[in-house]
């Protein structure tokens, strides 16, 4: 077996978007939950280690990333990919710089890129400088970030204030020329002694101009728009064969704990289609009653008539959410609705569920761990960002399962819906 590409991603979701970029290149891609126990189960071209490791002590960032690093090698990939947030959410004492830098020492090279490029996604470098839409990254809410705020925009600055190597900067009039000229300027860059360099993209194709000058590079860091410029060095187009996921079957079920304007309107459409909702209250599970059995307990007789995909949710307006965390508190809250939601899903996989949307980024988290879930092999898109993926899973006896995680403001109005129209 081949691994091509060896990926080491610093969030759960993060990791799920860069592996459905891969995907749509032509690779065959599994992503891990943390640093798997033994060898890889599939074939693929591909894996995202999926770490949780953007806000947490640099020096356990670092450690965690070596241990991906390492398996990574066991499998034989031969090139490694650090992702992170295509916002580079990070603060002057890491993660991006101290995680790069242990990688670079840990792979022995003297010279990698940094680019957070993003443009499908609105995400564009020029100068150096990061823009998110139309602003620039101080001006577009994240200078407010509650754990990584970004207050300075020019990517060289900021990196290098993570890390002790040179930072420099690959601009867009090189990028624009190729990769011949991208490769003349990272000599010249070496030879004054850069060591990791800011990449300018305002365009896909900006991205695949870059992906051959990478060809040789021993470690890419990059959000995951780089992706989609590197399967070509590798002799991979794009193709259907690469998203392909064992036949799709077995009950349907949604369970949703995103409170995020896009999911409230999920909701409310698959409620106007008369499919049948049960509203988890916070306040009940805060009361004692287990709320998790009386949903089970619910959605079980629906399943057996096969009423279709039944949605379980805790989704609620902004106001009905600060209302429960100013009773209850925000960590609690959230944590005792991520508890609840995982015992539903791992209850409704019990019962036979096979097929199951998943809507927020801690509650996937949550409910892939109480599933049991190690590797998902990543397959079709759903819509941009979400793909349905297939794993295996302890709560389905070891059996095969299908999962789409979507993460908060992802996907149409009708996509609780339209999910079970694309796997089938
Ligand atoms: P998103 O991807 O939309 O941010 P997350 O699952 O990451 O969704 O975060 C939503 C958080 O809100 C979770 O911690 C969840 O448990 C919590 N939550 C969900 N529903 C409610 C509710 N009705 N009241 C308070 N907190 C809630």
């Amino acid at each position: 077996m081949t691994l091509l590409l060896g990926c080491i991603a610093d969030d759960f979701t993060g990791a799920t978007d860069l592996a459905n970029n891969l995907v749509r290149a032509g690779m065959r891609v599994v992503q891990t939950i943390g640093v798997p126990d033994g060898p890889l189960a599939a074939e693929v071209d591909a894996v995202v280690v999926a770490l949780k490791s953007r806000t947490i002590a640099p020096a356990e960032a670092v450690a965690q990333s070596l241990e991906a690093l390492t398996w990574l090698q066991a499998q034989g990939a031969r090139q490694i990919y650090f992702k992170y947030c295509s916002t580079f959410d990070s603060t002057p004492r890491g993660n991006i710089g101290p995680v790069t830098e242990a990688l670079m020492d840990a792979l022995g090279c003297d010279f990698t890129i940094a680019t957070p490029a993003f443009p499908d996604n609105k995400r564009t470098v020029f100068k150096g400088y990061l823009f998110a839409g139309d602003v620039l990254l101080d001006e577009s809410g994240m200078e407010k970030h509650p754990l990584t705020p970004m207050t300075d925009p020019n990517l060289v600055r900021v990196l290098q204030a993570q890390t002790r190597r040179k930072v420099g900067l690959i601009d867009h009039a090189v990028v624009a020329r190729g990769a011949a000229a991208i490769g003349e300027r990272i000599a010249a860059l070496r030879a004054e002694g850069v060591g990791i360099a800011i990449v300018d993209a305002v365009s896909n194709e900006d991205l695949l101009r870059l992906g051959p000058a990478l060809a040789d590079f021993p470690l890419v860091t990059a959000g995951s728009g780089v992706a989609i410029g590197l399967a070509g060095n590798f002799g991979i187009a794009p193709s259907a064969g690469a998203s392909a996921l064992p036949a799709a079957g077995g009950l349907a079920a949604v369970v949703s704990g995103s409170c995020s304007l896009a999911t409230n309107r999920q909701v409310r459409d698959f409620i106007a289609t008369g499919r049948p909702a049960m509203a988890i209250d916070p306040l009940r599970i805060a009361s004692g009653a287990d709320v998790a059995a009386e949903a089970l307990a619910w959605a079980e007789p629906l399943l057996r008539d096969g009423a279709g995909p039944v949605l379980v949710y805790s989704t609620a307006e902004s106001g009905a959410v600060q209302s429960v965390q100013g009773r209850l508190g925000v960590d609690e809250a959230g944590a005792m609705v991520e508890r609840t939601i995982a015992a539903v899903a791992r209850g409704l996989v019990e019962r036979g569920v096979r097929r199951l949307v998943v809507a927020g980024g801690e509650t996937s988290g949550a409910c892939v761990q109480a599933l049991g879930i190690a590797q998902m092999q990543i397959g079709m898109q759903i819509d941009p960002g979400v793909p349905w993926c297939h794993a295996f899973a302890e709560a389905a006896s070891g059996q095969g399962l299908h999962i789409a995680l979507k993460s908060g403001n992802f996907g149409t109005d009708d996509f609780f819906t339209k999910a079970f129209g694309v796997l089938a």
